[in-house]
């Protein structure tokens, strides 16, 4: 979502004429789009901020000709945005007097006139009054949402919002603070998105939302139906000349066999499905608040894999929650070891502002987070080499997304032209295939795995 949003930033600064920079000294902006879900990512960027500081000065000498007294005289305009910028607010101008401009998640429409504003001479200029993103981008013209498009990380696959904020207030989690209530998109807006993306060469969309199986049809009130999304994936994979349609992130509360026949049945929607756990242990998953328990969550993988037999399956899992004892940590672990996901992030928790398990004790001693945190590691480093060492001497669909190296022992003439794709379950493979296959569809023919990554010959 985060990277979403940093497209939708540079485009907004190159609709003003801004051009992007590689490096900070050459830059009259400096924007930071921060995530605060986690407290080490926040860390860094505390400090990553404070380093600039000495530019800011050197810059501003450079500028004015003279020694500032204030390394807040103009020279290069930094701001702090996204759940960093709404979490902290003002307080960011105290620790950090160089920063010019703040501003939350919902509030990124207003980055180019807090720049203006900024650049005009203007301190401590902040923005973060809104809880959830306003919809003001459907209500702007064509050409503005288009303008959200000058910028993209890649011109095969694109991330779509279809939802922003959440409603679930998961008790260790400060999304529903920073980015506000759940509010869904419209789907003519979305539809007509994806047609514009299609229309410049996208072939895969990404839905996103903190939890696209609660999306509604904003305009149905309360007749929205229990699965809008399903309708919603209904509807774009009638969209002509799109390949792929991908979404992230599913709430096992609310995923159902619907979900999982629309999976199954519907061409252009790929096997794969994220779907965080969190932790095996039924107690820690009802101090977490997530409104499942690990029964539900294993008869739902059952299910998906009836349905849907061969989708892959990715998860997101915490260790060392407030009280975690380590028969809590085991039954995690074994259902790790019971379902075999082809990839899972796992994360040590971080107590966050304004939770609720934030007034929990944060207990569980930080060596102990990291000896669970790398046995997860470790097991789950295991599945993956199993799950994937089942590919080899597969056909797989492919989508060619970008030139790649050739991979260190591979077979063949040096001439040989190799790219970088995706397959619809979500693995990265490097093939030998021409490089007219960027942003096309063909088969490979898996030989070998090297680390998470697939290599494979075109067929
Ligand atoms: N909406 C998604 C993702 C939210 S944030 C979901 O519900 O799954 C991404 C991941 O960060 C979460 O799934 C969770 O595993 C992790 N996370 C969130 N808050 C955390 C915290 N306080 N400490 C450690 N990990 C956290
Ligand atoms: Fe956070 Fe839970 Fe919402 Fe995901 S579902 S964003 S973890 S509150």
């Amino acid at each position: 979502m985060n990277e979403r949003d940093s497209e939708i930033i540079y485009s907004l600064m190159i609709h003003k004429g801004y051009i992007p920079v590689k490096l900070y000294e050459d830059a009259d902006v400096i924007i930071f789009n921060t995530c605060a879900v986690r407290r080490h990512a926040e860390d860094r960027v505390w400090g990553k901020l404070n380093e600039l500081k000495g530019l800011k000065a050197k810059k501003a000498r450079l500028v004015s000709g003279f020694m500032p007294t204030d390394v807040a005289d103009r020279g290069v305009i930094i701001g702090l945005v996204g759940c960093m910028g709404k979490a902290y607010g003002k307080e960011v101008f105290k620790r950090l007097p160089h920063v010019d401009f703040v501003c939350g998640p919902s509030n990124i429409y207003d980055i180019p006139v807090l720049v203006e504003k900024a650049s005009s001479g203007r301190r401590n200029v902040c923005s973060i009054a809104r809880g959830s993103r306003s919809l003001d981008r459907e209500k702007c013209s064509k050409g503005f949402a288009r303008s959200l498009y000058l910028y993209r990380e890649d011109n095969v696959s694109s991330f779509v919002n279809i939802s922003y904020g959440c409603n679930n207030f998961c008790s260790y989690c400060i999304v529903p603070y920073v980015r506000g209530r759940e509010v869904s998109r419209p789907r003519e807006a979305i539809i007509e998105e994806v047609k514009y993306l299609v229309d410049k060469g996208i072939k895969e969309v990404t839905f996103l939302g903190q939890n696209v199986n609660s999306y509604k049809f904003p305009d149905r009130g309360s007749a929205a139906g229990k699965n809008d999304f399903v309708r919603l994936l209904e509807a774009v994979n009638n969209v002509s000349g799109l390949e792929r349609i991908r979404f992230m992130t599913s709430h096992p509360k609310d995923a159902n066999t619907g979900l999982f026949k629309a999976i199954a049945g519907l061409d252009k929607v790929c096997e794969h499905l994220h779907l965080p756990l969190q932790s095996g242990s039924d107690r820690i998953l009802r101090l977490m608040n997530r409104g499942y328990t690990s029964g539900r969550y294993l008869k739902l993988i059952d299910d998906m894999r009836m349905i849907a037999p061969g989708c892959a399956i990715t998860t997101d899992i915490i260790v060392g929650f407030p009280s975690e004892s380590e028969e809590d940590f085991e039954h995690t672990r074994d259902i790790i070891d019971r379902i075999g996901f082809d990839s899972a992030f796992i994360f040590k928790y971080s107590p966050r502002p304004f939770t609720k398990s934030l007034e929990m004790d944060d207990d569980v001693p930080m060596q102990v987070k990291r000896r669970r945190n790398q046995d997860l590691l470790d097991l789950q480093a295991k599945k993956a080499r199993e799950n994937n060492a089942r590919f080899i001497g597969n056909i797989e669909n492919a989508l060619g997304i970008s030139p790649a190296k050739r991979p260190p022992d591979s077979s063949g003439d040096v001439s040989d032209c190799y790219i970088k794709a995706r397959t619809r379950k979500n693995h990265q493979i490097v093939c030998k295939a021409d490089r007219s296959l960027i942003g096309r569809v063909f088969d490979v023919k898996i030989t070998g795995v090297q680390g998470n990554t697939l290599i494979g010959d075109m067929v």
